[in-house]
């Protein structure tokens, strides 16, 4: 694999290849999985050790169902023991569909002509923002096709517009994007528009795979986008999301690639990816590929919960692709961030109805088509702390998974309170009668575990204020 660091502009010990196809599979093929090993593993990771490639090849050769129950175990109890009961919810907003590449699972590929392409226009982009604030977001990721007209700047631009969209009373409070790669300069223009984390899917690290299914378009080149994200860092960007498209290559090469890709992270810059994606292939609209690689819901919720403990401190990413009761089943396993009334036809949301499976109207077909609403009832009547929370972000806290993770009684002083007060705001703003009342309760629950000196008092008062019509208060 040969690095251009003239070409990419980072600085030598930044561009040594760090995928080795073959150091992967000797650890797949030579690493033994035995009981007190896999223990061992397991514990590490709940001493809040990042794992190595060595050890996360153990739980991925790990055979026997029992010490697969066993490794799910270590997930929950890892999520519990450090993360608590929040979950994060966001939508996704497709900005535009336009793309010159022609990546064979995805239904906006160049080559696929029975799509609609569309670019919302500002005003569109305004009445989408609205929509999605009347549901009761505050957090959204905005998502766009690879295309000269969605340069650096026309993105900072829509990055612009949504932020500036006071709605009664809400507003858009934190902007994750997906997008194409940019070099430096492009991720400093995209950053100064104050965006939160960028993401960028590898979809295979496994090469000769990439090469097979990225037949067009500048997504072609691997390396491009292996080091995409070393770009975003040297521009300042240190909110970064890593993913893989789970089916394209054999998962466990997928996990050991993410890690390896976490690792590299580490070395460089000190800090891991702020979130971890790994959505599973959906159908699409001219969908190309084969079937050889899809992964069964079992393996699925093994290998989520393998990434749980390879890799404690990173918030972890599902998405309505998943259907409701795998969603429900795995955000036990350490799912931090979950979507909620997704629509990803381009202007589906301000048509206020539910996403229809056409395909010829979206990127792929979702799985989960419960509305924002629905899904807050179900988190609150299972006990989960809905959360909307952007403080860490707008305070500068950046690698806040991190300090959730390393702090101690970090999310008992802010993330809880925090999750409890924009819970609060959604009851008030969006919520019907009976899930005002049953989110209530659930904030008094919540309340009384946390103990005296974790600022209960001005807890109770901020959550008097929001009563009273303040907004946005946070620790
Ligand atoms: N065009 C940008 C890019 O390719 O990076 C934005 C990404 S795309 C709009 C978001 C992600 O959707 C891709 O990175 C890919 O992992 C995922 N995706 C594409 N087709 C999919 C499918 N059929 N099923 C599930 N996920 C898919
Ligand atoms: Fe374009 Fe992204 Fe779809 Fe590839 S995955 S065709 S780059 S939108």
């Amino acid at each position: 694999m040969i690095y251009h660091p003239q070409k990419y502009r980072i600085a030598d010990k930044r561009t040594e290849p760090f995928i080795d196809a073959g150091e992967i599979w000797s650890y797949l093929n030579g690493v033994k999985a035995d009981k007190q090993r896999v223990r061992d593993v397991i514990q590490a990771s709940l001493d809040k050790k990042r794992l190595s490639l060595e050890e996360t090849a153990v739980l991925i050769n790990t055979k026997d169902p029992d010490l697969q129950e066993e490794i799910r175990e270590g997930a929950r109890t890892l999520k519990e023991k450090v993360y608590g009961e929040r979950i994060v919810l966001f939508a996704p907003l497709y900005v535009g569909d336009l793309c010159t590449n022609n990546c064979q699972y995805c239904g906006f590929r160049s080559s696929n002509k029975g799509i609609k392409r569309v670019t919302l226009s500002n005003e569109e982009l305004v009445a989408e923002t609205k929509a999605l604030i009347d549901q009761g977001h505050k957090r959204l990721i905005l998502v766009y096709g690879e295309h000269p007209r969605y340069s650096a700047r026309f993105i900072a631009e829509t990055v612009e517009i949504v932020y500036s969209v006071k709605h009664k009373n809400g507003e858009i409070r934190r902007i994750n994007i997906n997008a194409a790669p940019f070099d430096i300069q492009g991720f400093r223009i995209v950053k100064d528009a104050g965006i939160g984390t960028f993401q960028i899917f590898q979809e295979t690290y496994h090469e000769p795979t990439y090469n097979k299914v990225h037949l067009g378009g500048l997504k072609r080149n691997y390396e491009w986008r292996l080091t995409a994200l070393d770009r975003a860092q040297e521009a300042g960007i240190d909110d970064v999301g890593i993913g893989a498209l789970f089916g394209l290559y054999d998962w466990r090469f997928e996990v050991m690639g993410l890690v390896r890709h976490v690792n590299h992270f580490e070395a460089v810059y000190n800090v891991g990816p702020h979130t971890i994606s790994f959505p599973r292939i959906q159908n699409a609209h001219a969908l190309n590929v084969d079937k050889d690689n899809l992964v069964s819901d079992e393996d699925f919720v093994h290998l989520v919960s393998i990434l749980r403990l390879a890799v404690p401190y990173t918030g972890m990413i599902l998405t309505a692709r998943e259907p409701a009761h795998i969603r429900d089943q795995i955000l036990r396993f350490g799912v931090s961030q979950i979507d909620g009334g997704t629509n990803l036809e381009l202007g589906g949301y301000s048509k206020g109805k539910h996403q229809t499976q056409d395909l010829t109207k979206g990127q792929f077909q979702i799985n989960d088509n419960r509305s924002l609403g629905e899904i807050m009832d179900e988190l609150i009547n299972n006990g989960y702390i809905p959360s909307f929370c952007t403080a860490c972000y707008r305070l500068g806290r950046t690698g806040e998974h991190f300090m959730e993770f390393s702090v101690p009684g970090f999310i008992k002083r802010f993330c809880a309170p925090n999750a409890m007060l924009t819970l609060a705001e959604y009851l008030e703003d969006y919520a019907t009668e009976e899930t005002k009342a049953a989110g209530y309760r659930l904030i008094e629950g919540k309340i009384s575990d946390l103990s005296a000196d974790q600022k209960v008092d001005k807890l109770r008062e901020k959550i008097n204020e929001i009563k009273q019509g303040k907004r946005d208060l946070y620790f």
